[in-house]
């Protein structure tokens, strides 16, 4: 089978050579994400495979379907690039890769939760300039002494709920599905209630109608003041105007967010720092604020999964099989 593969950066070649010996198939890259000026490329093609964030618009589907694909196979877990009813009314049918990596996510959380308790961006940039003084960067709290407030309780959330309970945090959850299994390690509570009670809040719910802002004004008035937020989920969830005037008056002792809203202006680019969204610019000087450029799933056990798996749902799906990541109408 021909099989294109959309976007593909360098650290995945080597998991796509090895598939490609391991199962016969050709691959073809193309290292520009699937848009509508090259979605012509795909023809003659049987398969299609992506990972970006962005947008897959209607006319894409249309085209592909006209050249026969099937299918898309998307590399990563977030599918709010597609269009579905554009794609269903092709009858193109989608996949993604729930779960290449749940711990990659999760244990970069945990990190960050860490060096925001442990103020290590206010001794980095101390230490930078010469200062080895401990007022640097101030005493820090210990993570057993904290309550975390996971909102949404999937496969991340879950993950990161197992690590914080080993270390002796106190973990609620807030999903509405309740999995009895997680009652060893959390507390499912309700919104309102996690709010007041948390030390930490963080998000591990997909973009949705309901997430949407989710973390707006009126969620900033509830937390207890000194709360830290942390967001790797997507950008959109939380209102950033907010954050921002929640970490300048103390509401929030600390965030970090490794996804920001309409990221793709300036995520996945180099530019001058001048060139960043202002607000980009004034949150990342507060040595309460990190920001990166969405890495939390980026480890090497991540990149194999994430094309292996990606790379078998597009054979599957185009010879008409099934596979448990089909994303479903
Ligand atoms: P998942 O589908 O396993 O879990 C999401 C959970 O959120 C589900 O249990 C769902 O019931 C719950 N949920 C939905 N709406 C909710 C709401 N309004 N309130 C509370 N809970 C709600 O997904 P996952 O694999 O754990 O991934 C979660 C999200 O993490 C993805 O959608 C993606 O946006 C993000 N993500 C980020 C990175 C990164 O590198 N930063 C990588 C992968 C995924």
């Amino acid at each position: 089978m021909k099989i294109i593969m959309y976007n593909t950066v360098k650290e995945e070649l080597p998991c796509v050579d090895e598939w490609v010996a391991k199962t016969g198939h050709d691959v073809v890259n193309v290292y520009e994400p699937l848009n509508v000026d090259n979605v012509a490329q795909a023809q003659s093609f049987d398969a299609v495979t992506t990972q970006q964030t962005t947008a897959i618009p209607a006319p894409v589907y249309e085209s592909l379907a006209g050249y026969g694909i099937k299918q898309i196979a998307l590399r990563q877990v977030g599918y709010d690039v597609f269009d579905l009813p554009a794609a269903f009314g092709q009858h193109i049918r989608l996949s993604n890769v729930a779960a290449y990596s749940p711990r990659a996510i999760a244990e970069y959380t945990l990190t960050q939760l860490l060096n925001i308790l442990r103020h290590n961006k206010k001794f980095d940039r101390a230490m930078a300039t010469g200062d080895y003084t401990w007022a640097a960067g101030g005493q820090a709290r210990e993570i057993y002494q904290m309550t975390v407030a996971i909102i949404g309780v999937g496969r991340i959330g879950t993950a990161l709920a197992q690590m914080l309970h080993a270390l002796g945090a106190n973990v609620l959850g807030v999903d509405p599905v309740y999995r009895a299994q997680n009652e060893a390690f959390l507390e499912y509570t309700s919104l309102d209630d996690a709010l007041s009670r948390a030390n930490v809040i963080s998000f591990h719910t997909p973009l949705n109608d309901e997430t949407r802002g989710l973390a707006n004004q009126n969620f900033f008035d509830k937390i207890q003041p000194g709360t830290i937020m942390l967001n790797m989920a997507r950008g959109e969830i939380v209102d950033m105007a907010a954050l921002e005037s929640s970490l300048l008056s103390g509401q929030l002792y600390g965030a970090a967010f490794d996804v920001a809203p309409n990221e793709n202006d300036f995520m996945d680019q180099k530019q001058a720092v001048a060139d960043l969204p202002e607000n980009i610019q004034r949150l990342t000087q507060l040595d309460n604020f990190y920001l990166s450029p969405h890495i939390a799933f980026y480890t090497n056990t991540a990149i194999k999964n994430m094309v292996e798996m990606a790379l078998n749902d597009a054979v599957t799906l185009a010879r008409g099989g099934y596979t448990e990541n089909e994303i479903l109408r």
